[in-house]
């Protein structure tokens, strides 16, 4: 029995990332830091150099070719954006820069300026080209933002890495995107032991305890990022149709799965489906387990094979 824990961090991905390992390695520490950093420069919409900026700096100019990981990444961005009524956009760019929610200059847009806006968020404007690996976007002023699903991506390259190094037993943190391998070694029960963090909570309470091994836990929440303007919360997951940030029951989605990526993928489209047809959705789909925090403090648990919850506040109540 393994009785102690190694914690690496650093600052990356505008968050606090950790890893934690049960034997000191710095260089694997090291490897996954510095694989975290390469990934952020190649799909960062937050700084003006990065292969996707790089794209975008092009739209309405000229494909641009870019390495096989942005390539693979936007394919698969693009086809979940292209599914009927889809809730996930990645070309949804040019309106999160219009709202700078959780930036400087963040603001409620005119009605006009979102219409306009909307014009440029058209996946079927997005032209790959499987042969040279190149990306065009058809309109001037269009974006793809990969914010949705980077954290995912980039967390299941993570594990590569480890598994690489031979770690099998890890659990690196993203912030807000948790993944395990294996299983714990200082458990009792061989869990890992996943904080579900509280809805606006200023201290970091937690609302319970999700208990997994070998898998990922991703949220999407209205609290990460969010502005008051007039009473009224505005936040950053928008519904791509109106351009406005999404208005539903759900505080958050907590979705659990294999995959990061596809738990990013999910925590935003069943954030969007509203909690009663995600859980439609999720009866079909029992290799994604999920936790829905409303804002009337009601958690709907959903596929529980895959996970356990221990609630610790009892101002909310579990609906399963
Ligand atoms: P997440 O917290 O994973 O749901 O991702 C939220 C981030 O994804 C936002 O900060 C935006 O960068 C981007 N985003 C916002 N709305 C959407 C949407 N409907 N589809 C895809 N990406 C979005
Ligand atoms: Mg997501």
């Amino acid at each position: 029995m393994v009785n102690s824990n190694y914690e690496y961090s650093q600052t990356l991905l505008g968050t606090t990332v950790s890893l934690t390992i049960h034997e000191a390695n710095e260089a694997v520490a090291q490897a996954v830091f510095t694989t975290i950093k390469i990934l952020e420069d190649k799909l960062t919409v937050n700084r003006p150099m990065s292969e996707v900026m790089s794209i975008n700096s092009a739209a309405g100019k000229h494909p641009v070719v870019v390495s096989w990981p942005v390539f693979n990444l936007i394919k698969q961005a693009l086809q979940i954006s292209l599914q009927p009524n889809s809730y996930f956009n990645c070309a949804i760019g040019p309106l999160v820069k219009l709202w700078k929610i959780g930036f400087k200059g963040q603001q409620v847009p005119t009605d006009e300026q979102i219409k306009q806006h909307l014009l440029l968020t058209n996946p079927r404007d997005i032209e790959l080209n499987r042969k040279n690996h190149s990306i065009f976007l058809k309109r001037k002023g269009m974006e793809i933002d990969l914010g949705a699903i980077a954290k995912g991506y980039i967390a299941d390259v993570i594990k590569l890495v480890l598994l690489k190094h031979n770690i099998h037993q890890a659990i690196i943190n993203l912030g807000g995107n948790v993944l395990t391998i294996g299983d714990s070694p200082l458990s009792d029960d061989k869990c890992w032991h996943i904080g579900l963090q509280k809805p606006f909570s200023k201290n970091q309470e937690l609302i319970g305890i999700i208990k997994i091994n070998n898998s990922s836990v991703v949220t999407s929440g209205i609290y990460e990022r969010f502005f008051y303007q007039k009473n009224h919360l505005y936040h950053h997951i928008l519904n791509p149709q109106t351009g406005y940030p999404l208005d539903n029951e759900l505080d958050s989605v907590t979705i659990i799965s294999k995959s990061s990526l596809e738990g990013d993928i999910y925590s935003t489209i069943l954030y969007g489906l509203g909690v009663s047809k995600a859980c439609e959705y999720l009866q079909n789909h029992k290799s994604l387990a999920a936790i829905f925090l409303l804002k009337n403090k009601t958690i709907v648990l959903a596929n529980t094979d895959n996970f356990c919850f221990q609630l610790l506040d009892k101002q909310y109540q579990i609906k399963l």
